[in-house]
């Protein structure tokens, strides 16, 4: 399989042919925008697998699919999850940890109505991904001590801000004993704006163990989610909940220090 490890030292290779044969410096500026080339777009491709294991998707060939929304909860949450119970669907919430400070009875609601509350960081800070290991784990930290707090466990499960994938990512991840869950359809719904596109998007994306990413900070989302709901259960889909599809457990239980 091809990844980081196995890239690097490939690449490590190249140049000391290049050395040994007396390269000129063209063919060294070459292997660098390759290699170059090749992180970013591993880096960028949540699914890529490059420099971690993220989980996108699950193999089985049954009809069911797990959705997941990231970075609330937010206003549009309490409509969202008015729709979920409407069709008694438990969905995957990676909130971010400054929003459930400002909205903890809808984090502790998500929690109470059968629905995951993964860790999408803290601080969604958009420079998350230049942080070091030990400002990256912080971050996921603060996050997990506020789940913590309203539901008394810890998430496990993490969601990569933006899907970006690093070296240094997958060593905070490890470090903190976490799940990296990815997606295999994303709706878009930070950008699109029709409703008619947005559904139609989704609906044709519907097959045997996709994870979907929605937001649920987006009204366009609230709008269209019964119909997508409609429309895979008229499809003969089943949502489960993301660490069921995958059969993961989704949280650490916190152990009380009784003295
Ligand atoms: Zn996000």
């Amino acid at each position: 399989m091809i990844n980081f490890v196995n890239t690097s030292w490939f690449f490590v290779g190249l140049v000391l042919i290049s050395f040994g044969m007396q390269a000129s410096v063209w063919v060294y500026f070459g292997l660098y925008i390759a290699y170059t080339a090749i992180f970013f777009r591993a880096a960028f491709d949540v699914s890529s697998n490059f420099f971690m294991p993220v989980l996108c998707s699950s193999p089985t060939v049954a009809k069911e699919i797990a959705i997941s929304f990231d970075d609330g909860p937010s206003e549009y949450t309490p409509e969202i999850l008015r729709i979920l119970d409407q069709y008694q669907v438990e969905a995957a919430f990676f909130c971010i940890g400054k929003h459930l400070a400002d909205h903890p009875t809808l984090g502790q609601e998500l929690h109470r109505r059968g629905h995951l509350i993964g860790n999408h960081t803290d601080s969604h800070h958009f420079w998350f991904d230049c942080f070091t290991t030990g400002h990256m784990l912080a971050d996921m930290r603060r996050m997990d001590a506020r789940v913590e707090a309203l539901i008394g466990v810890r998430p496990r499960l993490f969601r990569p801000p933006y899907g970006v994938t690093l070296p240094w990512l997958k060593a905070a991840v490890d470090a903190g004993g976490y799940e990296a869950i990815g997606w295999s359809v994303r709706s878009l719904d930070t950008i699109i704006n029709d409703e008619q596109k947005l559904l139609n998007k989704v609906v044709a994306a519907l097959e045997p163990g996709a994870i979907f990413l929605f937001h649920d900070t987006r009204k366009i989302t609230a709008a269209i989610l019964a119909q997508f709901l409609e429309q895979a259960t008229l499809q003969g889909y089943r949502v489960v909940r993301v660490d069921k599809l995958l059969n993961l457990e989704p949280y650490v239980p916190v152990l009380v220090n009784r003295f």
